[in-house]
């Protein structure tokens, strides 16, 4: 209520107006001076018990903050040396000028973009219309560069708005991403056409079939019957080596860690093959050795590995020839080498024939049961494995297709 000092000149005031009272009334003198002292000290003792108060806060005002002086980003030393780190296409513009670009920006794009207008240095319609309107606030959204930098591929492009009038630009290759897309609804779109084939053949011959009403010879009902049993089981294999390859591409990233013997698998690959309907399997000569091939791996894929090769070349082997199976040590590895005397193939399919559905002679394949599948199949085990796949052939002599693998030690 009242500060230090108006305390002690109340206290003192009193004192002096009782000692006044007090003589005027006839008191004893010593009396009075004794009461008068005690209340002097008494008033001193409020006084200094008093907290004495903090000195003023500097006043600061909450609308006037006090900032640090404004930097710009891409001045930065720093910047610079986080832009080089980055592998994606990254551009500093300060008022539409290109101030910084990174190693893969200038790949991209040029030298020449450091220092022009960044509307000249992405040129694409879409890129230009949306830098132009960059300074009316534009919303920042991602825009997508078709076409760009070449036909077929996509870019995007985004931005990070800074102070003042500066951006980062970021540009990514989506081309990859588009690609794999593509060869998803590819394969779907080649698979269902698989299927179709066949179910259209047998929907054919049993409608036929009920026309006729049972007016058929037993000949052509049995002609009819065996043709619609082919089919399926062309679209039973279809289907087989569709769960495979999708079993096998999703195992892509496990490393097997089984210890197997690929003598005793290719082995077995033989024995089935010779015990199945397959009526050239007497053509196989297997030169396996006598000694075991440990490696890591996965039993029933590898199996199914060299079952493809082998009957790849029992299929496209001129009938009477060798299939020669061959199992040899190659210091740390293991060659595994299938080799037959066929028509071969031309070099220039050679590098598709591991892509899914592709086929050198469609209707060959047909024929002979193929379903495009084999070896795709092959490559995605040989890759799980860490193997080597191999293919030569010569036009009118035959192929050889080998694969490597790393022996366990
Ligand atoms: P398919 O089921 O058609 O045999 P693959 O994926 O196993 O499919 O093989 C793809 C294509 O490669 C085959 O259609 C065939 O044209 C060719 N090919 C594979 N192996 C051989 C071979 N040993 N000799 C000649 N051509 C082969």
């Amino acid at each position: 209520m009242f500060d230090r000092l108006s305390s002690l000149v109340i206290a003192v005031t009193l004192v002096a107006i009782a000692a006044i009272f007090a003589t005027l009334t006839g008191g004893d003198p010593l009396s009075i001076a004794i009461m008068a002292l005690a209340g002097f000290i008494a008033a001193a003792t409020v006084y200094s018990a008093l907290p004495v108060p903090l000195p003023d806060a500097p006043r600061t005002s909450a609308a006037e903050p006090v900032l640090p002086p404004a930097i710009s980003l891409l001045r930065h030393p720093d910047f610079a040396h986080w832009v080089d780190q980055e592998k994606e296409p990254l551009l500093g513009i300060a008022d539409n000028i290109v101030t910084i670009a990174n190693d893969a920006a200038i790949r991209l794009l040029g030298r020449h973009i450091v220092g022009a207008d960044v509307r000249t240095a992405i040129r694409h319609p879409a890129a230009t219309d949306w830098l132009s309107r960059i300074d009316d606030g534009a919303p920042l959204e991602m825009v997508n560069l078709i076409d760009f930098p070449r036909p077929g591929a996509r870019w995007t492009m985004r931005i990070a708005a800074l102070s003042g009038r500066e951006y980062i630009i970021f540009l990514s290759d989506r081309s990859a991403i588009d690609a794999a897309d593509r060869m998803r609804s590819d394969f779907v779109a080649n698979a269902s056409h698989e299927l179709r084939t066949p179910l259209a053949a047998i929907l054919g011959y049993v409608e036929t079939l009920q026309d006729m009403n049972g007016e058929t010879d037993m000949a052509t009902r049995s002609r009819f019957l065996s043709i619609i049993h082919g089919e399926a089981g062309r679209m039973q294999q279809l289907v087989i080596d569709l769960l495979s390859i999708s079993r096998v591409e999703a195992d892509r990233f496990r490393r097997p860690t089984t210890p197997v013997d690929l003598a005793g698998i290719v082995g077995t690959s033989i024995a089935q093959l010779c015990d199945s309907e397959q009526a050239r399997a007497k053509d196989i000569v297997a030169k396996l050795g006598e000694e075991p091939l440990p490696m890591l791996g996965d039993q029933a894929q590898l199996g199914q590995l060299a079952h493809n090769i082998i009957s790849n070349a029992l299929k496209y082997g001129h009938t009477g020839t060798p299939v020669t199976v061959e199992l040899t040590r190659e210091g740390r590895r293991v060659r595994l080498a299938v080799s037959d005397e066929g028509d071969g193939i031309a070099p220039d399919h050679l590098p598709r024939l591991t892509e899914r559905f592709y086929r050198v002679d469609e209707a060959r394949s047909r024929s002979v049961g193929g379903t495009g599948l084999g070896l795709a199949i092959v490559k995605h085990i040989s890759e799980r494995h860490q193997g080597q796949l191999d293919i030569e052939s010569e036009l009118g002599k035959g192929t050889r297709v080998s694969v490597t693998f790393p022996l366990a030690t």
